[in-house]
Order: C-alpha cells, then sequence, then structure tokens
C-alpha cells in the first residue's frame, strides 16, 4: 500500500496554509505582517512586525546577521514606521529567533524572565565553533549538522539579552494598538512567550507551533505545551503565524495539539513498557505517519520530544545534552 494512502489531507501542510507559502514579507492589512522563511526546517523561522501610529514592533530576529538585515530592509520599504523599530519582542531563546538581535541597536528587547535566562546562556561564538568543525569533519553527526545549519553564518554574532523582563502577562501599546505578551512555557523551551493583537485577531506563536514540521520539544512538560495549545485555540483569532511554517488559523494549532497528545500517549506507554527510547521513537513515528503526519519533515525530532518525555517520566532533572541528542537525530534519520 502506499505509505500515504491513510493520511487525511487535511494535516498536510499544503491545506493547513491560509497564504501561499512564499518567502518574504506578508501584508496580513492593518499594520501586521508576516516575515516567512519556507521551508521552515532547521533554522528557516518566521518572524513578525506590527505598527501603528509611528511605533513599530518586531517578534524575533532570524539565526544570522545577513538574513536578518535583508528582512529589516524588506520591512522598511514596505511600511516606514519600520525604520525605527522601538520594541523587539523575542518568543524564546532558540538563536533561530535571536541571532540578528544586534541590529536593533535602539529598540528595547522584551522577553519573558526565563527566556532572558536561557538566553544568557546562548553562545553564538560556541555555535560558530561546533559548525567550523563540523564542515571538516566526515561523521555521520557532523555531516547531519551541516545539513541541517550549513547554510547559515554563524561568525560574529554578538550575544543578545533583553532589557526588559515580565511573567505571566503583560500589555502593550503600539501606537494605539493593544498588543498582549503571554507567557505560555515551559514547553518547546523554557519560557515560550506569544503575541496576541485582539483587535488584528492575530497570534505570533514562535515555536510552540510548527506547521507542516515535526515539532521538538527542548524543555516540557508535554503537557504545559499540550495546554498552550488550548489556550491558543480559546483566543478569537483568525491568524496565527507559527515559528516555522505557513501562516495557518486554528486548524494548525489543532494539529499540533493532535500531534502532542498522541506522542504523549504513545510515549507513556513505551516508557511503562520499558521500551529503548530509540524504539520507542521509531513506533511512535510510524504511528504519526499512520495517522496524517506523514508529509511533516523533520521527523527525527521526534526523538527529542520523546527523551523529553521519558526524563519527565524518571524524574531526571538538570541540563539535557543538545549535542548528544543532535548525534542521536543523526542516526535516527540515517
Ligand atoms: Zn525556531
Amino acid at each position: 500500500m502506499h505509505r500515504h494512502a491513510l493520511s487525511p489531507d487535511h494535516l498536510h501542510p499544503r491545506a493547513l496554509a491560509i497564504r501561499p507559502y512564499d518567502r518574504g514579507l506578508h501584508d496580513l492589512g492593518n499594520g501586521v505582517f508576516a516575515y516567512l522563511q519556507p521551508n521552515g526546517s532547521w533554522g528557516w523561522s518566521n518572524a513578525g512586525l506590527i505598527v501603528d501610529g509611528d511605533q513599530a514592533l518586531l517578534v524575533d530576529t532570524l539565526f544570522d546577521l545577513r538574513l536578518t538585515q535583508s528582512m529589516l530592509e524588506e520591512m522598511r520599504r514596505a511600511d516606514r514606521r519600520a525604520q525605527n523599530i522601538g520594541v523587539l519582542v523575542n518568543t524564546h531563546a532558540n538563536p533561530d529567533h535571536t541571532n540578528g538581535n544586534s541590529l536593533l541597536t535602539n529598540a528595547r528587547v522584551i522577553t519573558s524572565r526565563r527566556t532572558a535566562e536561557e538566553m544568557s546562556h546562548e553562545k553564538p561564538e560556541m555555535l560558530a565553533g561546533v559548525m567550523r568543525k563540523a564542515k571538516t569533519s566526515i561523521d555521520p553527526a557532523s555531516r547531519y549538522l551541516v545539513e541541517c545549519f550549513g547554510a547559515f553564518d554563524f561568525e560574529g554574532i554578538p550575544p543578545s539579552s533583553a532589557t526588559e523582563t515580565f511573567t505571566g502577562r503583560r500589555s502593550l501599546m503600539v501606537g494605539s494598538k493593544r498588543v498582549e505578551l503571554i507567557e505560555l512555557g515551559a514547553a518547546h523551551t523554557g519560557g515560550d512567550v506569544v503575541i496576541h493583537v485582539p483587535a488584528d485577531r492575530i497570534v505570533y506563536t514562535g515555536d510552540l507551533l510548527f506547521v507542516g514540521g515535526h515539532p521538538v520539544m527542548w524543555a516540557g512538560p508535554v503537557e504545559n505545551w499540550i495546554a498552550a495549545c488550548e489556550y491558543l485555540l480559546s483566543l478569537d483569532i483568525d491568524y496565527v503565524v507559527p515559528g516555522h511554517g505557513p501562516i495557518t488559523d486554528k486548524r494548525g494549532v489543532r494539529a499540533v495539539r493532535d500531534y502532542l497528545v498522541l506522542v504523549r500517549e504513545h510515549a507513556r506507554e513505551a516508557f511503562r513498557a520499558n521500551v529503548p527510547l530509540e524504539q520507542a521513537a521509531r513506533q511512535i513515528a510510524r504511528e504519526l505517519d499512520r495517522t496524517g503526519y506523514a508529509d511533516w519533515s523533520d521527523g527525527e525530532r521526534i526523538l527529542v520530544t520523546v527523551a523529553v518525555i521519558f526524563r519527565q517520566l524518571s524524574d531526571e532533572r538538570g541540563p539535557i545534552d543538545v549535542g548528544t541528542l543532535f548525534g542521536a537525530m543523526a542516526k535516527f534519520r540515517g
């Protein structure tokens, strides 16, 4: 039987997109924009721009300075208020959402306290070093890193930091437009934040949503991430800008929620039955394929998500070893 024969079409990335998934700035009207980087795989993140009156707020920067610079130029061409962005909000601390922060020299940088903490531990020069080494190595883990991140330039990126933090919730005004910052982590990372603009019926979710690509859970607990999806579903919104993937609506949120519910159930069963991590991840990947996620990219990420659920179930604490997990994902994909 053809592998996709059982895939419900409604989960296909193209079916979940409400706008063409084209690279660059998308004007959603009334001063709200999304900046998209197809295909949304490792490092190809989205950002957002909200303008009103004479003010502008940027949601996230990109993985390197060149990409962020060209995004800012496109934003300035589209709306003169983007020439002076007064506020940058980082949805979380992953470098594909923060590495361009230094280009916003005059902006207040706002994020959750947990994200600011995680940002202070991100070392751009370390990633640059890892990639320099990977590019001259031929082992599978290095080849995988180059496949994922080889297109980006990590040299000379200054560390990012926040100038203002909050916990829970914070309201801002951009011109006369109210913007709500809502902390919904820990989930994808320790301090995930979403940006909701009630008047424009839009939410920017950062990496609480990957659409058309497997989500990756670095922090958890998974219950929090599922609750974050439920919260997004409770909002009165038409537009959902994910951290990666096309602009979607609540169907994209449901797709990720259902994915996480399925993974949680199967990971719990596998843990109780003492199934080893890699075998459990493969079983769950097959189950996801059967349930309709066969067309979602970056399937090896399931390994990280299941590893974090297993840690949670075995009460392990302390930081996860990202290097080891990338090695395991290389093996999983290979
Ligand atoms: Zn990301």
